[in-house]
């Protein structure tokens, strides 16, 4: 008989632990809370009447360091679906609409429901229980892989002692994304300012779908101790920094405030110690807490978690 697989989180972790059960010929659902898959791979998008733009307010671009991921990333480009951003060493992607169009291409064969939240775990004989929002009806699963970013996770599996134990050991740093345009294409302006080792409180600023729409993301020192800082003081702030880098070099064009968006657990400080799959229930935990601090990494603990529930399911 067919196995009960959920995964909880349609993120990269999700997605890419869906596709490896698909591989081993076990088929799961994916339920997220959120409207729109990809998680941290987020993307707005800006309608007019012939066309969308995007901001890429979460991730900016992955890399493709692993074979596994190579893979994919090779075939998302042979699809027309990935390109090469920029040129860097190693080689840097993004979709080639948006980032979130990468990752609809690439679970588009799976099976995802958007806006379930998962509120309640518990182990049940050798299964899991879940509850979700929409019911208020338990319903049992062969296995479970869950996603959420740890703090997350914590709270949902606290009946699962070794996995809690896990996940406690797990750090993040914030980040505020301030998404702005321009009511022009800019002359003299770079597709995106790296300020990683220079001193300021924004960390990276990049262009999105093209040179006129930007999102520019503050540093984990700034993020952490100014996410609750009333919005229009922090947009101030903030705004003032982008306005100076770019008036620098392009002192007329008009820069437009869009929309802030305040990511808490944005980027893993410190990874987990420990196991990934609870010693005796079907119930393993993914995401880039597993690994590091980027897409990349979700994605190759989204595919060991899977090979771990395999493993249990026998
Ligand atoms: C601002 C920012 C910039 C970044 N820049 C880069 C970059 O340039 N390059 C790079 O490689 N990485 C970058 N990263 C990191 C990268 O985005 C993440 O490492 C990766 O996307 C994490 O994927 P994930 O699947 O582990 O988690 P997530 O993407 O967070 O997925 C978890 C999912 O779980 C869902 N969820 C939460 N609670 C529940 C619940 N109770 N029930 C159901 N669903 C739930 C959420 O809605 C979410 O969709 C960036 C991150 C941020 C925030």
């Amino acid at each position: 008989m067919s196995k009960k697989i959920l995964i909880i989180g349609s993120g990269i972790a999700g997605i890419s632990s869906s596709l490896k059960l698909k591989s081993f010929g076990l088929e799961s659902t994916i339920v997220d809370k959120g409207n729109f898959i990809g998680g941290r791979v987020g993307t707005r998008d800006i309608k007019s009447k012939d066309n969308s733009d995007y901001f890429f307010h979460g991730a900016q671009f992955f890399t493709a360091k692993s074979y596994s991921f190579q893979k994919i990333v090779q075939n998302g480009i042979n699809e027309g679906y990935i390109k090469e951003y920029g040129k860097f060493s190693p080689p840097r992607y993004r979709g080639l609409k948006s980032m979130r169009d990468f990752l609809i291409n690439l679970s588009n064969k799976l099976n995802i429901i958007q806006n379930v939240k998962v509120t309640h775990l518990k182990p049940h004989n050798e299964k899991i229980s879940v509850l979700e929002d929409r019911s208020s009806i338990w319903q049992t699963y062969d296995a479970v892989i869950s996603t959420l970013p740890a703090p997350q996770n914590l709270v949902l599996l606290k009946k699962f002692l070794t996995l809690k134990k896990t996940l406690k050991t797990a750090s993040y740093d914030s980040c505020i994304a301030l998404m702005f345009s321009f009511d022009k294409k800019p002359n003299n302006i770079p597709f995106f300012f790296d300020y990683y080792n220079q001193q300021s409180i924004l960390s990276w600023m990049a262009a999105g779908s093209n040179l006129c729409f930007w999102t520019a993301h503050t540093k984990g020192d700034f993020s952490n101790k100014n996410i609750n800082k009333d919005k229009i003081l922090l947009k101030d702030q903030i705004f003032q920094e982008i306005e100076k880098a770019i008036y620098q070099l392009e002192p007329n064009i008009k820069i437009n405030f869009h929309s802030l968006h305040i990511w808490k657990y944005a980027k893993v400080k410190k990874v987990c110690s420990g196991p990934q799959i609870d010693p005796k229930f079907p119930i393993a935990i993914a995401g880039d807490f597993m690994v590091g601090a980027n897409v990349e990494s979700a994605f190759s603990s989204g595919e060991k978690a899977a090979e771990l529930i395999r493993e249990r399911l026998g």
